[in-house]
């Protein structure tokens, strides 16, 4: 069928692998079962998240250290783009049932790694799903993660089928609000961050950009494809704010005035880089991150920005 594609996946694993991850398994259930190591203060205040009928509303989650965003579109539907790590997921479809959302219409798994996908089977099991969209990654660098394999075992079981993204296609075009790809635009790179799916939704005047992991190979990319087009009023900043991305030139066609950065609170990979904030800091961008406040809220009524923080968080420590 046009525009669907088969699942790929590494082949039957050999007793020795299995017995590894059944060790694996056992040995991430008592690390996870710590009752401690993801304790929240979960107290949403709910009058703030009544649907919306006018405007867009984009949660970027707090999920520690990866990537999970959340677009209401005024008809009521739902966007999730990336489900932070598989430790977070129970957290995370309480904030999903706490906001009142049971259906993500669109479901988009940038890249497959873990701090963006973890989350995924948990959310592809647990809700109803529309659509799944995921890019298509080169055969020799397929994952054979064990995140990965839960995601595609949760699709298969419910008998739902993966949508291949590309640049150029357009997912969601109704009334004043249009969600398209701006990439991939290419089917093999060596690292697996540049198949980031890179997301646009524009809602009457204003327009923000999810990045994914994409780095400067696909920045670059994105350039020479969509020149002025990249132009948006709030960036999810690539790669949690790492030096692999946001390059100057990037920053310069985007042009926005929030900056958005997912990252976890004193994370091993000291995300953001400096590099990073002081071309952010330079263009006088008001940079906003998830480390320091938390789950933050964007609202649109297609004119204005409204950016919300002191939200209840997903992972952190309360
Ligand atoms: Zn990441």
């Amino acid at each position: 069928m046009k525009g669907l594609f088969p699942i790929t996946r590494r082949k039957k694993v050999s007793t020795p692998a299995l017995f590894a991850s059944v060790i694996l398994i056992i040995a991430t259930w008592i690390f996870a079962s710590d009752p401690d190591r993801y304790a929240v203060g979960f107290d949403v205040p709910s009058g703030d998240f009544v649907k919306e009928t006018n405007n867009v509303s984009i949660y970027y989650l707090d999920v520690g250290q990866g990537d999970s965003e959340l677009i209401r579109l005024p008809s009521g539907e739902n966007i999730l783009i990336d489900a932070g790590l598989a430790e977070g997921s129970s957290k995370l479809l309480d904030y999903l049932e706490q906001l009142g959302v049971h259906k993500i219409d669109y479901l988009i798994a940038t890249h497959p790694h873990a701090d963006h996908i973890g989350g995924m089977a948990q959310v592809i099991k647990q809700m109803d799903i529309g659509k799944i969209y995921l890019p298509k990654v080169a055969d020799g660098q397929v994952p054979t993660t064990r995140v990965y394999e839960n995601m595609l075992d949760a699709v298969e079981k419910k008998g739902l089928r993966l949508t291949q993204s590309k640049a150029g296609m357009t997912v969601y075009d109704q009334g004043d609000a249009r969600l398209e790809f701006l990439a991939p635009l290419d089917d093999n790179y060596k690292d697996l961050n540049n198949y980031s799916i890179v997301a646009k939704l524009t809602f009457g005047k204003k327009s923000f950009l999810f990045t994914g992991d994409a780095e400067k190979e696909s920045e670059k990319e994105m350039l020479q494809e969509f020149g002025s087009k990249l132009s948006s009023d709030v960036l999810k900043v690539g790669h949690h704010g790492s030096n692999s991305s946001t390059s100057a030139n990037f920053l310069k066609a985007v042009a926005p005035k929030y900056a958005i950065i997912s990252c976890g609170k004193n994370n091993d990979y000291g995300h953001p880089h400096k590099e990073v904030m002081s071309r952010l800091n330079a263009a006088k961008i008001n940079v906003v991150r998830t480390d320091e406040q938390g789950t933050i809220l964007i609202t649109s009524n297609g004119t204005d920005i409204n950016v919300k923080t002191g939200l209840p968080s997903l992972l952190t420590a309360s």
